[in-house]
């Protein structure tokens, strides 16, 4: 059978480069792309010396240019934590919108089908629990995530034009929380944000009251749920994620009894537009892919913080900084 070749944008990133080492495993030919501004090369540089492996310090919203065959574009670059819209607003949205335009038009020039990565920051801040495909959600365009969300929505109507209007072949995921191993330490967000702060003796940040809820999902089985998908023939969004529900004070308390420290639990403000609840229903997932999660939050944790401690001081003294007054930080 001739080898499946697969490009994969934001390749240097938390998801891409697990779905590199997913589809390297699969014995395709993997092309990871990644303009390196959140992404770590060193997420995939493990990678480098494999044939079937090969990297391109290329930016998204730039025309694509990619010789040869390809099967399967996956869509994956984009920043994804909220202080990262912050830092870089005009780049997100970009990629969202520019950069999924290339792709479309690099899949049917190549005939291959597309995968994007979209999310349940479509739903923003929701008025329907637990949220399923058909909520069409609650969000602020002019809000500090609307670059993210409204992007993220304008890449779901675009990939849904090509495929109604070119008959290209797409899929949509939308993604919950994920969480594991290569999550950045600085990008805000709270699983890496209470590890760290575990490690490092300091305070553990709850925004808010701690009420506000998420569902998180292991990274593995997020991957196994977008790889059954892609191999599926279903064209319209489809929620992965953990149903597990949790507060984020609850899941601080987690974190401080996983890392076996006494860190103290200090209140902040709750950033603008932070969704007050988010849980998937994954009835879909379940009937189209035969998929549900397999790894609970008690051994996904364990193997999350297993990375973490395994990082060097210098890698573990980055952090982030929320600019609660402004919402612009630059
Ligand atoms: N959060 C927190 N402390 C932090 C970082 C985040 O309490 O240091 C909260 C954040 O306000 C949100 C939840 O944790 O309610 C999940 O945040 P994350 O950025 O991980 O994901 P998202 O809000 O995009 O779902």
């Amino acid at each position: 059978m001739e080898q499946k070749r697969i490009l994969i944008t934001g390749a240097a990133g938390f998801l891409g480069s697990h779905l590199c080492e997913r589809y390297v495993k699969e014995g395709f030919h993997v092309i990871g792309m990644d303009n390196l501004i959140t992404g770590r090369i060193e997420n995939i540089e493990h990678l480098f010396k494999l044939e079937n492996f090969e990297f391109y310090n290329h930016d998204v919203t730039k025309f694509i240019h990619v010789p040869g065959k390809l099967d399967y574009i996956l869509h994956f670059a984009s920043p994804a934590s909220p202080i990262d819209y912050l830092k870089i607003p005009i780049q997100t949205l970009k990629v969202g919108s520019l950069g999924i335009h290339n792709c479309l038009g690099l899949a049917r020039a190549k005939n291959a089908r597309v995968l994007i990565a979209s999310t349940s920051e479509i739903y923003g801040d929701p008025l329907v629990h637990p949220q399923n495909e058909d909520y069409w959600g609650n969000v602020n365009p002019v809000g500090p995530r609307g670059v993210y969300d409204e992007a993220k929505r304008f890449q779901e109507a675009i990939t849904m034009a090509y495929h109604n209007f070119h008959g290209l072949e797409t899929r949509i995921v939308r993604i919950f929380n994920t969480y594991g191993p290569r999550m950045r330490l600085n990008d805000g967000r709270a699983l890496p944000a209470f590890i760290g702060q575990a490690l490092r003796g300091e305070d553990i940040t709850v925004f808010g009251d701690g009420s506000q809820t998420r569902s998180f999902c292991y990274v593995d089985d997020l991957v196994e749920g977008i790889h059954r998908l892609l191999m599926s023939d279903y064209a319209y969004p489809v929620n992965i994620g953990n149903p597990s529900e949790i507060s984020i004070l609850d899941f601080a308390k987690e974190i401080i009894a996983l890392t076996g420290t006494d860190q103290k639990i200090v209140f902040k403000e709750l950033p603008k537009d932070d969704p007050k609840q988010r849980q998937p229903d994954i009835t879909r997932a379940k009937e189209i892919l035969g998929w549900e999660p397999t790894v609970d939050r008690a051994e996904g944790l364990k193997r999350t913080y297993a990375y973490f401690k395994s990082l060097s001081p210098e890698e573990l003294s980055t952090t982030a900084h929320y600019n609660f007054d402004k919402y612009i930080i630059r």
